[in-house]
């Protein structure tokens, strides 16, 4: 796998300065807020030299800070600078870095006028435009564009190039909690869990409010074990267990073995390297427009991060950008649908990859033509961190957690579809509700969940808060006790009586659900966070993607969040990796096959 890079690397290794000979050998350690939580780093000094960096007391995201801090250290180290580009995609990650390697430089003695030689840009960017060319050329290098570019080689295409606009791979599909829903014979039959493709297409519809392409959402319902399989088979390794994402609406959500969705992608992106030159990776480069010849595509321009343009010849693109969640203005302008009297602006916040979700993928393919289908269909998701919207400490994924209002009442069907979910809170007091859980979902403080982190950092952050009983509980989140006592028996009274409606309509119907009794109890304030746009690029079966008289333009392919029709009016929680990965292989194919 070649790697384009911007910067030049090699060329600025040899940029190591008299500056750092006023350093006093040692080891010194300095506290910086990281993305998610504050972050250590290490500094150590030998023979007056930056020798090491240590940053692996860390709580930064899977296969984004934890991608930056090791490169961008190993980049200093080889520079002697912290002169130094953040990474794209990860820059709170970088700067805490920098800040952190900075605070160790002064306490080894650097002055102000050695820190600004530490700080001089040793950057040294490419000046020609480049060219190249590819069998298939895939725009966003996240869940579905890794997809369609490895099933795309193994479907006969001699090389393919992906353009990336982030400074690494992955997208949102890396921060995503990984859920895969399929239905899975082996798997569900070991839980007691009953389940066929007919119910799993019935609850995708109805979830959707009956807004989806039913011969989508058949593809999709059909076929997504085939693509679990296929993961299987290229490396992913899942758990046995099979739980259900929040608005899941049945039983079906498959989980990788490592944490959540870099379970996919640090899979794939190894893949690919196995292919070394026929997979060209331009990171830091977006792609801006598709070449057209004669009412076929024919290439895609791009332009790097350093202005440079970028040129690449071909006959087939496949689009995977993912969604525009984080595009305010847009989402604002589209918001005619199920949040139309919601405003949807910065006070609301996304779950996504900033920089990814901003439905460059959308104008890109309406230049040649495309439908673009459902935009008003946007996404709340209830699991968002209040102020950022991010997903963060524990999830509402999963069974035995209840909604709580600040009158310490239930007020929602646990259960029930995540659009019926931020509905219902966002009539609670302020907009917001504590997910509570007890020691049924953490037996182990010291145990990583599915998101790979253990209930010990997440309470040393802060925001989650611990009691041993629900009077202590309820004094620690201002609620009457005698309320918050009443909610979780009338739950305990629903789990208990498997299959009989409580008066919000929750049903125990998972074989997880059962009484929450017993302390420690866990509580974390949430509120509704911008999360899918289910709307899109229309695609046919063959994740061919059609133009308004519904045929396929020649060249061009689609799959994942930027696509339209697959999800209706409201997703399932679980059904976009599902989607993801099922039309992610079927571009690949079908681009490499020129259909
Ligand atoms: C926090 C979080 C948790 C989630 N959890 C789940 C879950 O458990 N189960 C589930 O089913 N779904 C989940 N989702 C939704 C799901 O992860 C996404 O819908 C899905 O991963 C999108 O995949 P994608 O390949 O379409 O886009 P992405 O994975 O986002 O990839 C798109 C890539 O395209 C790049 N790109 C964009 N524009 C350009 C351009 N012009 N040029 C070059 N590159 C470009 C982006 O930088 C990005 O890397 C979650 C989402 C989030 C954010």
């Amino acid at each position: 796998m070649r790697f384009r890079k911007i910067v030049l690397g090699l060329a600025a290794a040899s940029v190591a300065f008299s500056a750092s000979a006023a350093l006093r050998d040692g080891t010194y350690e300095a506290r910086v807020n990281g993305h998610n939580a504050p972050l250590t780093v290490k500094v150590t000094i030998a023979g007056g030299k930056l020798s090491a960096i240590d940053t692996s007391k860390n709580l930064e995201s899977n296969g984004i800070g934890r991608v930056a801090l090791p490169a961008l250290s190993r980049k200093i180290i080889d520079r002697q600078s912290i002169g130094i580009d953040a990474m794209t995609g990860a820059t709170i990650s970088s700067g805490a870095l920098v800040e952190g390697v900075q605070k160790c430089l002064e306490q080894a003695g650097a002055t102000k006028k050695d820190l600004k030689q530490w700080n001089k840009n040793t950057e040294k960017y490419a000046t020609a435009p480049v060219k190249t060319s590819g069998d298939v050329i895939v725009i966003g290098g996240g869940g579905s564009g890794m997809a369609a570019a490895l099933s795309a080689l193994e479907s006969g295409a001699k090389k393919v190039v992906i353009l990336e606009k982030l400074g690494y791979l992955g997208g949102s599909t890396q921060v995503s909690g990984g859920a895969f829903n399929a239905v899975d014979d082996k798997r569900q039959k070991a839980q007691g869990i009953v389940d066929s493709f007919p119910i799993f297409f019935e609850a995708t519809m109805r979830g959707g409010h009956y807004k989806g392409d039913p011969e989508l959402v058949h593809y999709l319902t059909y076929n997504s074990i085939h693509a679990l399989e296929w993961l299987e088979k290229e490396g992913v390794v899942f758990r046995d267990k099979i739980g259900a994402a929040t608005g899941s609406l049945g039983q079906r959500s498959h989980y990788g073995v490592k944490p959540a969705g870099w379970a996919y992608t640090s899979v794939f992106e190894s893949r690919l390297k196995s292919f070394g030159d026929r997979v060209e990776i331009l990171t830091d480069t977006q792609a801006k427009s598709l070449v057209m010849k004669n009412g076929a595509v024919a290439g895609v321009k791009a332009l790097r991060h350093d202005k440079q343009s970028v040129t690449v010849t071909g006959p087939s693109v496949v689009i995977a950008t993912g969604g525009f969640g984080a595009n305010i203005p847009f989402r604002q302008k589209v918001n005619t649908g199920v949040w139309k009297e919601v405003k949807l602006d910065s006070r609301i916040g996304t779950t996504n990859v900033n920089k990814a979700a901003q439905g460059d993928g959308l104008k890109i393919a309406q230049q040649a033509g495309a439908d673009i289908i459902g935009l008003s269909d946007i996404q709340l998701h209830p699991n968002g961190t209040p102020g950022t919207g991010l997903m963060q400490d524990i999830a509402t994924s999963g069974r035995n957690r209840l909604f709580i209002n600040k009158n310490g009442d239930r007020f929602v069907s646990e259960g029930a579809a995540r659009d019926t979910l931020c509905k219902a809170i966002f009539k609670q007091p302020g907009g917001t509700y504590y997910l509570l859980m007890n020691k049924l979902r953490y037996p182990d403080e010291n145990k990583p969940d599915r998101m790979g982190v253990t209930m010990k950092d997440m309470l040393a952050l802060g925001r989650v808060k611990k009691a041993a009983t629900l009077d202590d509980m309820a004094k620690i989140l201002n609620v009457p006790a005698d309320h918050l006592k009443a909610a979780v028996e009338e739950y305990n009274k629903a789990a208990r009586n498997k299959g009989t409606p409580d008066k919000f309509g929750f049903v125990a119907t998972n074989t997880d659900d059962a009484p929450m009794t017993e302390g420690p109890w866990y509580a974390c304030r949430k509120v509704p966070t911008v999360h899918h746009t289910m709307g899109g690029i229309r695609i046919n079966v063959n994740a061919q993607v059609l133009n308004k008289k519904g045929a396929p333009i020649k060249g061009l392919y689609a799959a994942g969040e930027v696509t339209g029709g697959i999800h209706g009016a409201n997703r399932l929680g679980g059904n976009a990796i599902a989607d993801v990965y099922t039309f992610g292989k079927k571009a690949g194919e079908s681009a490499a096959k020129k259909l």
